[in-house]
């Protein structure tokens, strides 16, 4: 392995856990008793509105890179699911709870000595995430993650994301790196496994939950791994 493309969410960064008490207790703070909107029903409302929200394709990509946006329209979508009207209770809920998270969020335990080994090893690194310029770029700096890498892609500052060609071709380009003599691993099966894969990369899933392959799943990983740390222990 001389070049590795690395995903940032639940690859390296811990960005789902915690998520839904996160938002139950964005809504209870902002919903005090008696208050006109039952905090309760707009936690259970708004947990199905995450699911509609970001399962379209097209939804997502417009939304992920602006994220304070979208957790607010989230929010607008439930109120409104509920017949609530409520005058800036929907932002006032999103600032909340991206405070939450940004508290929250933690490197994952071997996310630091597996890139401080590779840099040992001399192998060219490029962060590749998808999603909102601002905050993603605030927790590589957050986390002290710059120095890791040689490049680092933002799909909110270069303007494309996984699973487009460019994005891959990209981080490529910046580390010098052919692509056959190149990895990428994440935890997203297409973005971070198949698509690159297309393009001679090899591809490692990280499958935090040890779930395994989805039985319909037309990619096929390269190697399946439980932590990005795992797959630096396995050798290369
Ligand atoms: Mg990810």
């Amino acid at each position: 392995m001389r070049a590795l493309l690395v995903d940032l969410d639940d690859t390296l960064l811990d960005y789902s856990g915690g998520v839904d008490e996160h938002w139950a207790a964005a809504v209870r703070a902002c919903c005090p008793p008696g208050g006109g909107v039952d905090a309760e029903r707009l936690v259970a409302v708004l947990a199905k509105t995450r699911r509609w929200f970001w399962d379209d394709p097209a939804r997502h990509r417009r939304e992920r890179v602006h994220m304070l946006a979208a957790w607010t329209h989230i929010v607008e979508f439930a109120l409104e699911r509920l017949g609530a009207a409520a005058d800036g209770l929907a932002p006032a809920i999103a600032r909340d709870f991206a405070g939450r998270r940004r508290e929250a969020m933690r490197l994952f335990p071997d996310t630091t000595t597996s890139l401080t080994e590779l840099r040992r090893r001399g192998v060219g690194l490029a962060l590749v995430t998808n999603g909102d310029a601002g905050q993603q770029r605030d927790k590589i700096e957050r986390h002290g993650l710059a120095r890791f890498f040689d490049a680092i892609v933002i799909e909110g500052e270069f303007g494309a994301g996984k699973p487009e060609e460019i994005v891959y071709r990209h981080a490529l380009v910046s580390l010098g790196a052919a692509a056959r003599e190149a990895w990428m691993a994440g935890d997203h099966l297409e973005f971070d496994v198949g698509a690159p894969q297309r393009l001679g990369l090899r591809g490692a899933w990280v499958d935090r939950a040890g779930r395994g392959l989805p039985a319909d799943s037309s990619v096929c990983p390269h190697r399946i791994v439980r932590s990005f740390g795992e797959l630096l222990a396995a050798g290369d």
